[in-house]
């Protein structure tokens, strides 16, 4: 069994537990820089303000629409995670730190999970100030989605039952209650189905996890992937996915620029960019993701 322990919203909680005025406003975290936003309140997304917007794009909101822009604090947040870390690894007997928001623990062994988990849950929100949803299953790809399940029924209520929110044990479900809930949810919900996939298998029938649940596994395989086929066999409860206690390799860095007249560049987004300072040393190159030529000339690239 596993669970995944994962703070919602992480950077946005932690900056809320110091400034407790900013509940309930929007409000984003802006990346290096300033560049554009990486995180946002709720209420900033019910503005239409989409990830990764740039700053001179939305700043008017900040009169407009009362938002609150803030610089990004990455020594507060990898702080407050280590802490959210070490009160989650009291679950169970091993841990694996996934991400600055997310941990899965093994439960070998472990009795009366649903209710250790309430107990870890409320012990974190009371110590550290950042609300958690964990999902229980018996494989990781399950507890990823027991995880989301617990905090979709949360914030969107009468998704799902709303007993399932905050802490959702997919074990205790009996198997027809967890057939009609897994039909419920949609298939791109799955870990590891991206949007090109998913488009994929809904075009082909495939819409919620249930009936991916139900897809041959070495059909899986042949037609798409071993990966695929791992997921299937997950999904239908057989562990393929094992603990990894090493750190994680660092894939992407993001890193934002900006210059300080307005540029006439033609590249937009998705344009592949490659950075110089003055003396025409090399800073990286990396994909665009916002450009304007408008007003301002700030952009963003995400650094690969
Ligand atoms: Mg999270």
């Amino acid at each position: 069994m596993f669970a995944l322990v994962d703070g919602n919203k992480i950077y946005m909680s932690c900056e809320r537990v110091f400034r407790p005025s900013l509940n309930g406003r929007p409000v984003i975290v802006l990346s290096n820089n300033d560049g554009c936003a990486i995180a946002r309140s709720n209420e900033a997304k019910d503005l239409g303000i989409k990830m990764g917007a740039p700053w001179f794009q939305i700043r008017h909101l900040e009169v407009t629409a009362d938002l609150v822009a803030l610089s990004a604090n990455f020594p507060l947040y990898g702080d407050m995670s280590d802490r959210m870390m070490s009160l989650a690894a009291a679950l169970g007997p091993t841990q694996e730190i996934y991400s600055i928001d997310e941990c899965f623990i093994g439960l070998q062994g472990v009795r009366d999970v649903t209710l250790r988990a309430w107990a870890i849950r409320s012990r974190i929100l009371q110590w550290i100030g950042i609300p958690c949803g964990i999902g229980i299953a018996p494989t990781k790809t399950l507890a990823k989605l027991a995880n989301h399940i617990a905090k979709t029924a949360e914030r969107k209520p009468g998704s799902y039952p709303a007993e399932l929110a905050q802490v959702c044990n997919l074990a205790e479900l009996s198997s027809s209650q967890l057939q009609s809930l897994l039909e419920r949810a949609p298939v791109t919900d799955v870990w590891g189905i991206g949007p090109r996939l998913g488009a994929q298998l809904i075009e082909l029938g495939i819409g919620n996890v249930q009936a991916l649940r139900g897809l041959d596994p070495a059909t899986a395989r042949r037609r798409w992937s071993i990966t695929l086929e791992r997921t299937v066999r997950e999904l239908q409860g057989y562990s393929c996915i094992e603990m990894e206690h090493g750190p994680v390799p660092k894939q992407m860095i993001a890193c934002t620029r900006s210059f300080g007249q307005v540029s006439q560049s033609p590249f937009s987004s998705g344009t592949t960019v490659r950075l110089s300072c003055l003396s025409g040393a090399r800073l990286g190159s990396g994909r665009c993701i916002s450009f304007s030529t408008g007003t301002s000339s700030q952009f963003c690239v995400i650094m690969v």
